[in-house]
């Protein structure tokens, strides 16, 4: 079943590696089928060389119990469950250690917006969540994972698709999009953006983004009148 969806989201997989934010196994991608009752995603501990498509894993969605595969699925399989079933527009997963979006996690602060490559892709900061309590972690630690990322994202009350990422506090980020290609897409894209964030902050502190020119780079790419790229 979903032959398309597994070529898909392996493909997506070695992306990740061909992009340089994984070495490896510690990273994985998902994404949802149309009926949005089962997800694809990588198997736990499998090396990427030599991954095919069929060793990618199928999870029911409202049960999480594995419906198809030779092996275990990714032990963040709970958390992106989580997020599929919260998020209806949300068709792929992502989720990597990439160093700098983890620096800004390990420190526990938002990845600031301030400058336009970001504001092309991230309408506003990453939010960095709040850490998870013992209990949390015991009780059900990649479940809450996702209960925290959606306590965040609800509790400042935007729309995950226009924020398509976040960070968990001391462990990474997760990002989303529209297919696992575009989850993969914005991954890259948060990573580098850390990076010139980071690297930012060190020479000013202080540095910030008007938000008209926030507002002006995301919406010319994503608003109803966008104009960038080719007709
Ligand atoms: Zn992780």
């Amino acid at each position: 079943m979903l032959e398309e969806l597994k070529k898909k989201v392996c493909e997506a997989n070695l992306e990740l590696v061909r992009r340089g934010i994984v070495i490896y196994t510690w990273g994985n991608v998902s994404g949802i089928s149309e009926d949005r009752k089962y997800m694809v995603i990588k198997p736990s501990g499998v090396d990427y060389d030599g991954m095919s498509p069929e060793d990618m894993v199928v999870v029911d969605i409202e049960t999480g119990e594995r419906a198809e595969g030779k092996w275990k699925p990714s032990s963040d399989t709970d958390t992106h469950l989580e997020l599929y079933r919260r998020y209806p527009d949300i068709k792929g997963i992502v989720h990597t250690h990439s160093i700098h979006a983890v620096a800004f996690a390990q420190a526990g602060i938002s990845i600031p917006a301030l400058g336009t490559t970001h504001a092309d892709y991230f309408y506003g900061d990453v939010p960095c969540t709040r850490e998870l309590t013992r209990e949390e972690v015991e009780e059900a630690y990649e479940r809450n994972t996702g209960k925290v990322i959606v306590e965040t994202i609800d509790g400042l009350g935007y729309d995950p698709m226009a924020v398509p990422g976040i960070i968990v506090k001391n462990h990474g980020p997760f990002c989303w999009g529209k297919s696992p290609a575009n989850a993969v897409y914005n991954a890259v894209v948060l990573e580098t953006v850390a990076e010139m964030d980071l690297k930012t902050l060190l020479l000013n502190p202080n540095a910030s983004i008007a938000r008209y020119v926030l507002d002006k780079h995301y919406m010319r790419k994503h608003g109803p009148n966008a104009y960038y790229g080719q007709k």
